[in-house]
């Protein structure tokens, strides 16, 4: 069994219309949760729009296989966009991933399977003879944005209190030098 991934990339965003031209990719079939949108988003983010339409004109046809059960969720984030969509694919099982590439007429050297997963994505991709291609986990790439903004808030939280603590400092200085003036005034 093969868990290894033909390509990486870090989010399905780098999949441009060059890399598909390049790769002579006719079909992707597209892992949902995770690869396009955090398992728990309904709403389809307009990046997925944009892209599918990039895929589009690079003549990639998207086609979503996802492994979730729920048929409303997979088919209410795909339909915006006009994109067919598997639900319950039971990836690792490459069973759909053929059905659809047959379907569309699409040869195994022109049809690709990107997803996050080796033990779903991968392994489907590799049981149907077509690429796998792997992205980062979107959950963790969304982690690592919150970190960093968490990061960021700290820094801009530490300059104000510094920049706070000088200004009290040139006050208290101000008053000081006022307070003195006024004694040297009162005493003449
Ligand atoms: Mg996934």
């Amino acid at each position: 069994m093969r868990f290894k991934a033909d390509r990486k990339f870090e989010r399905f965003e780098d999949v441009t219309p060059e890399v598909l031209k390049e790769e002579k990719v006719e079909l992707l079939l597209c892992d949902l949760d995770n690869t396009l949108t955090l398992r728990l988003s309904k709403l389809p983010a307009e990046t997925v729009e944009g892209w599918v339409e990039a895929c589009r004109s690079a003549g990639t046809e998207v086609v979503v296989i996802s492994n979730n059960i729920s048929k409303k969720r997979v088919q209410s984030f795909c339909e915006p966009f006009g994109v067919r969509c598997i639900w319950s694919a039971k990836k690792p099982m490459s069973t759909y991933l053929t059905h659809v590439r047959e379907l569309l007429g699409c040869e195994p050297e022109h049809t690709v399977m990107l997803g996050d997963k080796y033990s779903t994505d991968m392994l489907a991709a590799h049981f149907a003879g077509i690429r796998g291609w792997k992205v980062q986990p979107r959950k963790k790439l969304m982690k690592d944005i919150e970190d960093q903004a968490e990061d960021e808030l700290r820094d801009q939280v530490k300059a104000i209190k510094k920049a706070d603590k000088a200004e009290i400092k040139t006050i208290k200085k101000a008053n000081k030098a006022a307070a003195k003036a006024s004694k040297k005034a009162t005493k003449k």
